[in-house]
This record gives structure tokens, sequence and C-alpha cells, in this order.
């Protein structure tokens, strides 16, 4: 049998198990609550982990969020009808290690999990790498996607047309308008602000 533990203050053995719930933020969106077990010394009232029992548990709690990810990135490929024999051509992840890390056959690496996040966020990445990552192409492909974006987000007001004489919605609306600034708001719509309005 272990020792017996003791308070590494007091060395008193009178100890009690407190378990404090803690929260990590993890990335995508990916929380997780685990339960943190907590030694208190009735005597001399010092709190800690004396066995040092917590960094497994979160090391545990990290490698779920690393199941999270991958089961999140991998609902999303499959979701966007995005091709895993495209993934391994494109930037070399197979698909079998992406399974053996999902049914937690092999432990993901650090880079491998960050490549998976990056391709979540940035799913054009994978054309930028069918492209062999050539510059011109690339760039091309990041602002049509930027672009593509943004027209989607955007809802233009009437009212800044009305207001000025003209009707957006009449059909007759033969403008060009400014926009001295644009901006996403934090729900992707898009505010213009108008300089000025001219007929063409
Ligand atoms: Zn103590």
């Amino acid at each position: 049998m272990s020792e017996k533990k003791l308070c590494p203050v007091c060395g008193s053995d009178k100890l009690d198990s407190i378990v404090q719930k803690e929260t990590i933020n993890g990335d995508l969106g990916k929380d997780l609550i685990i339960e943190v077990p907590h030694d208190k010394c009735m005597d001399c009232g010092f709190e800690g982990d004396i066995c040092g029992e917590n960094e497994k548990i979160i090391e545990k709690a990290l490698s779920t969020l690393n199941e999270k990810y991958i089961d999140e990135v991998l609902n999303f490929f499959i979701e966007k009808k995005i091709n895993f024999a495209g993934i391994e051509r494109a930037v070399g992840l197979p698909q079998r290690t992406l399974t053996k890390w999902k049914n937690g056959i092999s432990s993901p690496t650090a880079a491998g999990i960050a490549l998976l996040k990056y391709l979540r966020i940035f799913p054009w990445l994978i054309e930028v790498a069918e492209q062999k990552y050539d510059f011109n192409i690339s760039q091309k492909i990041f602002v049509s996607e930027a672009v593509n974006m943004l027209l989607k987000s955007i809802t233009l007001n009437s009212n800044d047309f009305e207001k000025n004489g003209y009707s957006a919605t009449a059909g007759n609306f033969n403008t060009t308008v400014y926009a001295n600034s644009f901006s996403l708001t934090q729900e992707n719509t898009l505010n213009i602000n108008f300089l000025q309005q001219g007929k063409s």
C-alpha cells in the first residue's frame, strides 16, 4: 500500500477531498467542464493537489478536447462533402490516420490537430494545396472566397437610398454608390457609410 497522504504544510493526516468544477475553454468553441479534486487539510486549511492527480485529469481533458476537434472537423468535411481522399492528396493527412485519431487508437500530433483546425476554419486551403501552393492562384482563391463572403453578408438598407430620392425597390435604381467605409459587424452584416450618391 502506498504511504499515507499527509498535509505538506503541517503533516496532518486529516485531509478532506473536495471537488472543484473547472471549465476549460477549448478552441473551435469547444468547452469542457472537468471535476478537479483538491485535498484540504482540516487542521491548517491547506488546499492543493498533494499527489499530483490533477495533472492526469487535465491531460485526459485535453485529449478529450482533441477528440472533439477531430469530430467537429470530420463532421464538417462530411457535411460539406469535402472528399477525404482530396485532403489526403492535398495536405498529406491520410484518412486512416484521421480515423485512428478519432477512435483514440493513436494520439494526434499537435501539428496535425492545428492543421485540421485551419482546414475547418479556412476549407479553401485544401484547394490552395491542390493547386500546389501556386502563389497567384492561391491569392485568387483567397480573394474570391473573401469577396463572396462579403457579398453574402451585404444587406442594403433601402432607407439609405430613399432619403436621397431614389428607390432601391422600384426598379429604377440607376445610381452609383460611393461608400467611404465598410465594416463587418459581429453578426457578419456589412455596414456601409455612404459618402455620396450620384446619378450615372
Ligand atoms: Zn495541514
